[in-house]
């Protein structure tokens, strides 16, 4: 079996092809390696091979694994669901929020900055793909939303977050992708401070070649780096059914 630096570095060369077939340099794409479920031994194994972006979907096993990996020079994304009252637990390991998708969210999140004297960089989750089950505002509500987060001083929006639809067809997927790509070219044109909102991250373990192909700035994968996970993925999307396996 091959060992998880290995598989950290396999991952980094597909990576570096991906965006040199989308006519970037290789560091024009950041991986966040995304740890949930994974132990922080396992994940000390990836930091010692160079890794410093990690990802966590749930607040209490972030704030957790960030705790035991305290010693670590690493940077911590939160890109799950997050609970209004969760604001404050999770700026206590959080670096970058990558699931901001509503307002009530931006209000106790600034609530509890503010307080803190701190201020934070987010992405914006968007719904690309239509389903129900997805977490995000719609393309078109986006640019209502960056213009509502204007208000919000401790919030510096950096761009887009999305999952794209759980499905084989490419086509679909790449959809997803394209659509987060411009509402993206939209906000940087027009909304406020769009400049600084060039991030788009889209990408995981089964499709993020695909996402660097159109555009990706941010992938966030798990299991391909650390084998399939012992949870169904219903734990963090509801209305998923089975496994979200990445693809050979
Ligand atoms: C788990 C997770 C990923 C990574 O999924 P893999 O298929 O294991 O690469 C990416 N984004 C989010 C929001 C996740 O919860």
């Amino acid at each position: 079996m091959s060992s998880i630096a290995d598989r950290l570095a396999g991952i980094q060369t597909r990576i570096a092809e991906a965006a040199a077939r989308s006519g970037r340099a290789p560091d024009a794409v950041k991986l966040v390696l995304v740890t949930k479920t994974v132990e922080a031994e396992r994940v000390r194994e990836a930091i010692r091979a160079g890794q410093v972006d990690l990802g966590e979907n749930k607040v209490q096993e972030g704030r957790a694994k960030a705790a035991e990996l305290a010693d670590a020079a690493v940077r911590w994304s939160m890109i799950g669901h997050l609970q209004t009252n969760k604001a404050k637990e999770v700026l206590t390991f959080a670096d970058e929020i990558q699931s901001l998708d509503r307002l009530s969210l931006a209000v106790a999140l600034e609530k509890e900055l503010q307080k803190q004297g701190r201020s934070m960089d987010v992405l914006v989750q968007v719904n690309t793909s239509g389903e129900a089950s997805k977490f995000g505002l719609t393309p078109q509500a986006t640019a209502g939303f960056l213009k509502e987060l204007k208000a919000f001083d401790s919030l510096r929006p950096r761009g887009f977050m999305t999952l794209a639809a759980f499905t084989p067809d490419a086509d679909v997927v790449r959809a997803c992708f394209q659509r987060l790509r411009e509402v993206r070219d939209r906000a940087v044109q027009d909304a406020p401070g769009g400049a600084q909102m060039q991030a788009l991250s889209m990408g995981m373990s089964g499709d993020f070649e695909l996402a660097i192909e159109e555009g990706a700035t941010i992938v966030r994968v798990g299991s391909a780096v650390f084998g399939a996970r012992p949870t169904s993925d219903a734990h963090y999307w509801p209305g998923v059914a089975g496994t979200h396996a990445p693809k050979p």
